[in-house]
């Protein structure tokens, strides 16, 4: 998940290259990798934004509220449907109007483009537990795995990990990615500061930090021994998501290929739900089960 970088040149380099040298993890929080001065200055101005909002319009009204939670849960449904589920591990085929609609969705809470979050996330599956993760906690500690590796581990190779997405389509979004980001972040204005600081970038932080906790504290098993699948399910952490099954982490590890991530009746999946529907209504097809 690149937050706004531009995708780097395609290289057939198979490891991550930051300029921050071959352990990116030790440099001070404040370096940055590869000139992505863009990611690490949308990070802090979120940040600043959302704080302030936090400080001067805590009770911003109902309907502030329900908007920026509906919009925050169609962007976490854009992010595990359709980057995770569908893109990433071809769990699910999407009707292109939905597939798109939630591209759109996932990018306007965040998230980057789909090729970016798809190399990203593929290298995390294939290098787990093992330096060549791009976010693993075992290897930079909480805050690298959380969020630092953002703006610090370089570009993975797209042409290595997602050459199925190097398609018009795709990288049709990558041009987006700013335009996109500056609409949600200040079309919010003429209705109010108190919409703009909730809907902009209260909702973009929150959105930031649900996904990020998926990389940190679900690879951060306590009992996990040097080199062990560190993956784990958290309960808790899926009312940070909606209940959206990204949670689930362990079960994901154990079947990646699976499009369904709770898989018992209170492990509550959202995602899968939403998938199901959408398998009824003909809008999602070739869906993988778990065996
Ligand atoms: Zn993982
Ligand atoms: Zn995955």
């Amino acid at each position: 998940m690149s937050a706004i970088a531009e995708n780097g040149p395609l290289v057939a380099d198979t490891t991550i290259a930051s300029s921050l040298g071959p352990e990116p993890w030790n440099a001070p929080w404040w370096k940055v990798a590869n000139g992505d001065y863009p990611t690490f200055f949308y990070m802090i101005l979120i940040h600043a934004l959302a704080l302030a909002g936090l400080i001067f319009f805590p009770m911003p009204g109902w309907k502030v509220v329900l908007a920026t939670f509906a919009i925050a849960w169609v962007g976490g449904l854009g992010v595990t449907v359709c980057y995770h589920r569908a893109l990433a591990h071809r769990a699910v085929q999407l009707n292109p109007v939905v597939r798109h609609f939630l591209i759109f969705f996932a990018q306007f809470c965040g998230s980057g483009s789909p090729d970016s979050w798809t190399a990203n996330h593929r290298q995390h599956h294939a290098k787990v537990e093992t330096p060549e993760d791009i976010s693993s906690p075992a290897i930079g500690g909480f805050w690298w795995s959380h969020l630092r590796w953002l703006w610090q581990a370089g570009n993975v190779p797209l042409s290595r990990w997602c050459p199925d997405l190097d398609r018009p389509q795709y990288r049709f979004w990558n041009r987006m990615q700013i335009p996109v980001l500056a609409i949600s972040l200040f079309v919010w204005i003429p209705f109010g500061w108190a919409a703009f600081f909730w809907l902009g970038p209260m909702r973009l932080v929150a959105s930031l930090h649900a996904q990020c906790f998926v990389n940190s504290i679900a690879h951060m098993r306590p009992d996990a021994k040097p080199g062990e699948d560190s993956s784990q399910n958290i309960w808790w952490l899926g009312f940070l998501q909606f209940l959206q099954g990204e949670n689930w982490h362990a079960n994901h590890h154990a079947r990646p290929a699976s499009a369904r991530l709770g898989w018992t009746f209170w492990q509550v999946d959202f995602g899968w739900y939403a998938i199901v529907v959408l398998e009824k209504l003909g809008l999602a097809s070739k869906v993988r089960r778990i065996s």
